[in-house]
């Protein structure tokens, strides 16, 4: 099927609007007045339909197909939750800022305090703030909870300790709250080296950070030994929850021993996520760190009614507007409260056996680095295939071909050839096994024919792009036509 860009033709409608009834010509000034007609495409409505529909069936979702996309959680979204969703769009949380508005918004204002309350129980924390807008945004709000604790009593730490394993936003995150990062390498068990560790602690630390399980989708079992050298120093513990699919219901980052948590609700808690967003990335502490966190804070008052506190002296402020990604926040409840407690254990449980299943089942056909069972994610190489000139990258494109969207490649940085497998707990074993046949068909392929796997895709609209060419004159527009053999408008 054929995709051209440019559709106008002059002189072809797709609506006719109606004469302007606004009275009198000099209701505007004259020189604020057009003289042409604005240059907008001209094209019937039947083509413009066809136009976008087309484009949207391009899409890759994971209401088509397969999307074991490591760290990413591109879980199957039960559509009731869409539902919910749609319940609260006409009682949006604001409506509690308006004169007399909390009455109306006593709905909405529950479903974020409940939530925050199921998530501490969850997490082991004893609080949870709901404003911040995705992961990385709710480790910047973290970041800067820690930092404000620390300011608070008089201490000038200014390090944060970040194992190497850890998901590349953490030591973004702390680098933008000013804090000099020390990274700390990982030790053969796919941990971090407990010795170098204990040697770059000291009391300029100001928080150690880590991603549990860690981006080589394995649970560093010195966590709690980690988080007390943490303390002994004076520093705080905190934790990327992200990837949290691979724990509920088995262990809480709270009883570990972290003081700052965040989770990603559009990860595990259910929220479609594709192409970016929406987020939400609420933050969870513990008691000492409560005056410290965002405002508006929804708070339970005397007579059991839900009320906004909006001003704390020590709390770090307002991180984003309205209170956050509404929709998400109660998307994830109700899928918390949908699956209930043993509900969210069989998903972890159902999450690590299918990776599990994916590492076992691939690992005589690809290197993989760290030999032993994996949480919710497996990390392979394509080093061996690499002696046949075969990267990674030609494997992801060849799994386009087969209808899988592919998994992350060149990520985690640490791991050469880099491909981080995440197949969720949502797919069933048929889908599973035939993600198994496309890859052990690309590991053959890479013994006997490299060059089929170098051309793949060949069944897209869009082939093999030039990616260098499109890392240095980025132009998306002409990007699509060059994919498309279709000349794009200049
Ligand atoms: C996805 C992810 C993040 C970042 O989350 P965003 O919502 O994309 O900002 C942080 N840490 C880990 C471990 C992740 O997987």
């Amino acid at each position: 099927m054929e995709l051209i860009f440019e559709k106008s033709v002059a002189g072809r409608l797709g609506v006719a609007l109606p004469d302007s009834d606004v009275p009198g010509s000099d209701f505007l000034p004259g020189n604020l007045l057009r003289t042409d007609p604005p240059p907008l495409p001209e094209v019937g409505e039947p083509e413009l339909v066809r136009h976008f529909t087309n484009l949207s069936q391009r899409n890759f979702s994971v209401d088509t197909n397969f999307y074991p996309l490591g760290s990413c959680t591109m879980k199957y979204n039960p559509k009731v939750l869409e539902e919910v969703a749609a319940l609260f769009s006409g009682c949006h949380p604001m409506t509690a800022l308006l004169p007399g508005g909390h009455i109306f918004a006593q709905g909405s204002l529950e479903l974020i305090y409940c939530l925050g309350r199921m998530l501490c129980e969850i997490t082991g924390m004893d609080e949870v703030a709901a404003q911040p807008l995705a992961g990385a945004h709710g480790e910047l709000t973290g970041i800067m909870i820690i930092h404000a604790f620390h300011k608070a009593r008089g201490n000038r730490k200014h390090i944060v300790i970040v194992p190497d394993s850890s998901h590349g936003t953490n030591p973004a995150s702390a680098a933008m709250m000013g804090y000099e990062i020390v990274t700390i390498p990982t030790a053969p068990y796919g941990d971090m080296d407990m010795n170098l560790f204990r040697k770059a602690m000291n009391g300029e630390v100001a928080a150690v950070m880590m991603t549990c399980p860690n981006t080589l989708g394995l649970f560093n079992p010195h966590v709690g030994e980690i988080c007390a050298i943490a303390h002994e120093h004076g520093a705080l513990a905190y934790y990327d929850g992200a990837n949290l699919n691979a724990i509920m219901g088995k262990a809480r980052p709270g009883d570990m021993g972290f003081d700052v948590i965040h989770l990603n609700l559009h990860k595990t808690f259910a929220t479609p996520h594709g192409g970016g967003g929406p987020g939400s990335g609420p933050v969870g502490v513990k008691k000492e760190l409560i005056p410290f966190l965002p405002v508006p804070r929804v708070v339970k008052i005397d007579d059991g009614a839900y009320a906004l506190e909006q001003e704390n002296p020590l709390s770090i402020g307002r991180i984003s507007g309205f209170f956050g990604n509404f929709a998400v926040l109660a998307r994830a409840c109700a899928y918390i409260v949908l699956l209930g407690r043993e509900g969210l254990v069989r998903v972890s449980e159902q999450a690590v056996l299918n990776a599990n299943y994916l590492q076992e089942k691939l690992k005589k056909y690809y290197d993989l680095p760290y030999d032993i069972s994996c949480m919710h994610e497996c990390v392979f190489s394509a080093a061996r295939q690499l002696k046949q000139g075969v990267h990674a990258l030609d494997i992801a494109k060849f799994l386009i071909d087969k209808g899988f969207h592919p998994p992350t490649v060149y990520f985690p940085l640490i791991v050469k050839e880099a491909m981080m497998i995440e197949p969720t707990e949502t797919e069933s074993k048929a889908n599973l096994d035939a993600f198994i046949a496309a890859m052990i068909e690309a590991a053959e392929l890479a013994e006997k024919n490299p060059q089929a796997l170098m051309q793949a895709p060949v069944t897209m609209p869009v082939k093999r792009l030039d990616e260098v060419k499109a890392a240095r004159e980025i132009n998306v527009c002409h990007l699509l036509a060059q994919g498309t053999g279709h000349k794009a408008r200049d």
